[in-house]
């Protein structure tokens, strides 16, 4: 049996990054991969301006009780007066700080009648002023290639002036379900159906990573069946992940299937549960993994093993997320053979350390505890753990973006 680690570094390794790159308006740019690093165009903020709404003062010109002429009122957007001698200027919250000026008055200090400031706090030099470049200096990188663009990066390159960036292409997934007993939704429920819940599952997952799932097929139990949609997924997609139909049972066809569309199937057993049957395959050049057909190891797997892939095929500079270390706040089951990753939830304890609250039932098909579980908690083989104990914490926030 091959380590959890190995195989998710192995795996990781089926697909390549992207090479061929595409430019996208910024504004439709949430979720891409930024495919080169970018550099800033402009100083920012580009010149001084005022952080408060107040006033632009020489600050030697202050003295208690000395009244200030109000030179010139200069609204955010407008180009203000050099700054007389013994004057000041009515700035507002964006405002060009003033040639000559050092200080901002803040409002809420000051008093202002018939044109004329008194100055109720004393100012400090050089207070309430944002400075050309202290946010980001020209020609400093903004952000590195391989980076998944969001609303945080959008409003950097937005700043500077970005209206397009270079992305790479987005990365084309295809989703085969496999079953007789599977009823499509919308479709009523016969005797020994259930219905297809890996599909919509699976199709939402690659959406939540940011790729594409351009195709969501589902086979019979049949060799021709699955033979079909493989050939489809395989002329129109980059990656290709299938569901079900992969362990020994009889109607288990699709290492046949793949075998026939020209692939080699490798049948992983890897020290993990749930999912011990995971195979990858790859035909055309293309990657086939092939994922156990119970819904939580299908989504517990996807989640571990093919997402780190998904991000080196999208071109991410970060295909592993974190692992963080939690506190299990109960016993949780031994297992002397596999690492077992069990649905938790995680709540702030009182010791800093994140605790994490067990699933009551954690069997293969028990869907209700994926939207209850913020994520999986690691639990390594061979050792009894007891309430308390730091493990390692797969959270869902960090595994499934
Ligand atoms: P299999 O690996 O095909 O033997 O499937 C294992 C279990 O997962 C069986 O109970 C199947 O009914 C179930 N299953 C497989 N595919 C799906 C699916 N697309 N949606 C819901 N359950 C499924
Ligand atoms: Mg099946």
């Amino acid at each position: 049996m091959l380590e959890f680690d190995v195989a998710q570094a192995q795996l990781a390794q089926a697909g390549n990054a992207p090479t061929k790159t595409e430019d996208c308006p910024l504004h439709q740019a949430q979720g891409r991969i930024l495919a080169k690093s970018l550099t800033a165009h402009l100083d920012m903020p580009p010149a001084d301006n005022s952080a408060m709404d107040g006033y632009a003062i020489r600050f030697a010109d202050y003295q208690p009780g000395r009244g200030l002429p109000v030179q010139q009122r200069c609204y955010a957007g407008e180009q203000p007066q050099p700054l007389q001698a013994g004057q000041c200027i009515r700035i507002f919250t964006g405002s060009l700080i003033p040639e000559g000026a050092d200080t901002v008055v803040i409002q809420e200090d000051a008093t202002e009648t018939d044109n004329v400031l008194l100055i109720d706090q004393a100012p400090k030099l050089g207070e309430h002023i944002r400075r050309r470049g202290e946010d980001v200096q020209k020609d400093s990188t903004l952000l590195e290639a391989g980076r998944r663009i969001g609303a945080a990066e959008i409003a950097l390159l937005a700043s500077q002036g970005y209206a397009q960036v270079p992305v790479y292409p987005r990365l084309k997934v295809g989703i085969l379900t496999t079953g007789d007993e599977l009823a499509e939704l919308g479709t009523p429920l016969q005797a020994a159906q259930i219905y297809n819940s890996n599909g919509p599952m699976l199709a939402a997952l690659v959406t939540g990573l940011g790729a594409d799932p351009v195709h969501v097929l589902h086979a019979k139990d049949t060799f021709e069946s699955l033979q079909q949609a493989l050939n489809t997924l395989i002329a129109d997609c980059d990656l290709i992940i299938s569901v079900g139909g992969v362990s020994v049972g009889e109607k288990d066809l699709v290492k046949p299937a793949i075998e026939k569309a020209g692939g080699e199937l490798d049948l992983w057993r890897v020290r993990m549960k749930p999912g011990k049957p995971v195979a990858l395959a790859r035909a055309q050049g293309k990657p086939i993994v092939c994922l156990p057909g119970n819904p939580v190891s299908a989504f517990a797997v996807f989640a571990l093993l093919v997402s780190p892939l998904v991000r080196r095929m999208q071109g991410r500079e970060q295909w592993l997320p974190p692992i963080e270390h939690a506190q299990l706040d109960s016993q949780p089951p031994f297992n002397d053979i596999r690492d077992e990753f069990i649905r938790v939830r995680a709540q702030r304890g009182d010791n800093g350390h994140t605790r994490l609250g067990v699933f009551s039932r954690q069997g293969s098909g028990v869907i209700s505890s994926l939207p209850w579980s913020d994520g999986l908690a690691r639990i390594p083989a061979g050792r009894q753990f007891k309430e308390g104990d730091l493990v390692p914490y797969y959270s869902w926030a960090s595994w499934l973006v």
